[in-house]
């Protein structure tokens, strides 16, 4: 056990420089904690990595009474505590994993004054006696952190959290800041309700992350793009890939193996002592990659990811932009790779589909959804696009994909009216629907078994859509798509006509398409 010494309360700034060793504040985070400081409530909106831990850790330590703080990653407690106490700041945790002498010794401190900050997971503050511990002793403050969890139309909501708004009425005079990294003008007004923070000083930082640069490739064999990324761009550094499912991170991490890429798989599937032990190996080894799934990331503080890339389509820009925030946290340049097909939306619109709650919560996850597509699709800048998405203004970056390499668009009607009228006679002369590959071999003329076995060469549209390439048709799909001009539904992703493909066919509307890129040439020496 480390020697844990007393912090003698200061100036902020002192103690900034004494007990975390750092020179100076960054950004607003002096007068975030001046505002604590002095008993005002504050609602922080601040990038991953950009140094909210101490917006509240100050306050505790310069306020009389232990500093509580609200936080959903209980397998981060350890750690955060951990690295609290190899400073000298005395901290504690009070969570479900647990047992009951650990928890009455944590309490005992909390009641003693003895401790600066008690981490507790939202479900404590459910039970009586956790309030009423409260109540016996001196609260400095309540900092919420990962604030977006109580809204709903966050991508990460917890119910848990709805119940923090009881801090307040319990607790009027303690003040609370709540922090969190996602930002949209809809969350962040959510978060203010239902926290009871509209009074509450908000601090809204800017949302660029300038070091990294962002790339939205099309997807034709992920793996090896991938695996090219990693071998061209960032061999040996560390990085974290995204993967759907299970079963992807799994083959995913099996392919960079064998590709003699160090690679560790991370997902719910895996038992805990493997999830904690790939994820310690990735903290305090230098250049491993992770393969994980959404699962993983949250809270996890390593300074020199490299890369984040994802296999899939994320399913909202808030979930793209956290996770891809947890590279070059140190500053230094980075890449945000993702990869993206017509499959992606495809499945991810079943997915929504298919999924459980009401009508207001699919349309609410399509909305997420197309915004998503809209920045893989758009020709500008994507930091321009992403920092709109959370209301922020910027110029071109000209470090990303679409700065560096402008992508052109054309005029894609003709296009559009020759795939969605292929897709209306099916249906009329022949009551059919089917996916994008069939209505694509038609388009191209292409007698495969199942054009023949449907007679679909026989249709008036089998082949008039030979001017373009099999991978531009994909795009031209995956762009109706994304522009609500083409629908998918049902088991296998049939395409259907959408409310405003009508005024496509008649003409009245023009549809302007983001061109492919040519389809790199595959070599013999191609990993599998
Ligand atoms: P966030 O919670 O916003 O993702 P953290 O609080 O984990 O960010 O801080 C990110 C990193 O920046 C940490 O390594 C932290 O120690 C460091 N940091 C924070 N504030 C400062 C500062 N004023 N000077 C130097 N480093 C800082
Ligand atoms: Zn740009």
């Amino acid at each position: 056990v480390a020697a844990v010494a007393d912090v003698e309360p200061g100036l902020p700034v002192d103690v900034l420089r004494r007990v975390f060793g750092y020179d100076a504040f960054r950004g607003e985070q002096r007068e975030i904690v001046e505002h604590v400081v002095g008993g005002g409530d504050a609602l922080v909106l601040m990038p991953t990595g950009g140094g909210k831990s101490l917006c509240y850790q100050i306050p505790a330590l310069v306020r009389p009474g232990v500093g509580v703080v609200i936080s959903p990653l209980i397998a981060l407690m350890q750690d955060q505590v951990d690295a609290l106490r190899a400073l000298g700041v005395r901290a504690g945790f009070l969570n479900s994993t647990q047992d009951f002498d650990e928890r009455r010794m944590v309490e005992a401190e909390f009641l003693a004054g003895e401790l600066d900050l008690l981490y507790l997971a939202p479900e404590r503050l459910q039970s009586e006696a956790t309030l009423s511990l409260l109540d016996r002793g001196e609260v400095a403050l309540f900092a919420i952190d990962e604030a977006h969890c109580v809204a709903s139309w966050g991508h990460d909501f917890r119910p848990d959290y709805l119940a923090l708004s009881a801090l307040h009425e319990r607790w009027p005079k303690v003040p609370r800041i709540a922090l969190t990294a996602t930002a949209t003008k809809a969350t962040h007004a959510e978060i203010a309700a239902r926290l009871k923070l509209e009074d509450a000083r908000h601090f809204v930082a800017s949302f660029d992350r300038p070091n990294i640069q962002y790339r939205i490739a099309t997807k034709n064999d992920p793996k090896k793009q991938l695996l090219d990324l990693l071998r061209t761009e960032h061999a040996g550094d560390a990085g974290i890939v995204y993967c759907l499912s299970r079963a992807s991170v799994e083959k995913t991490a099996e392919f960079l193996v064998r590709n003699g890429i160090e690679a560790l798989p991370y997902h719910a599937g895996l038992d805990a002592r493997t999830r904690a032990a790939n994820q310690a190996r990735f903290l305090r080894e230098d250049g491993l990659v992770v393969v994980a799934t959404i699962a993983f990331g949250m809270g996890i503080d390593k300074p020199d990811v490299r890369f984040v890339a994802h296999l899939d389509l994320p399913k909202s820009i808030e979930g793209y932009y956290q996770e891809t925030g947890r590279a070059g946290r140190d500053g230094l340049p980075s890449t945000a790779w993702l990869a993206y097909g017509l499959q992606d939306v495809v499945q991810q619109r079943k997915l929504i589909e298919t999924s459980e709650g009401d009508d207001a919560h699919r349309r609410r996850l399509t909305a997420h959804l197309d915004a998503m597509l809209a920045l893989c699709e758009t020709i500008d800048c994507r930091r321009v696009r992403l920092l709109a998405y959370f209301g922020q203004h910027s110029e071109r970056c000209g470090n990303c994909d679409t700065c560096l390499t402008p992508p052109e668009s054309w005029d894609g009607t003709v296009a559009a009216q020759k795939l969605l009228s292929t897709v209306v006679r099916l249906k009329r002369e022949r009551n059919q629907k089917f996916g994008a590959g069939q209505i694509i071999d038609i388009l191209l003329g292409r007698k495969t078994a199942k054009v023949i076995q449907f007679d679909h060469d026989a249709l008036s549209v089998f082949g008039i859509g030979t001017e373009l390439r099999e991978a531009e048709w994909r795009g031209v799909v995956r762009q109706l798509l994304a522009q609500d001009l083409l629908a998918v539904e049902g088991e296998y992703g049939t395409l259907v006509l959408t409310d405003s493909s009508g005024e496509v066919l008649r003409g009245q509307r023009q549809v302007m398409l983001r061109r492919e890129p040519e389809r790199p040439t595959r070599t013999a020496k191609e990993p599998k």
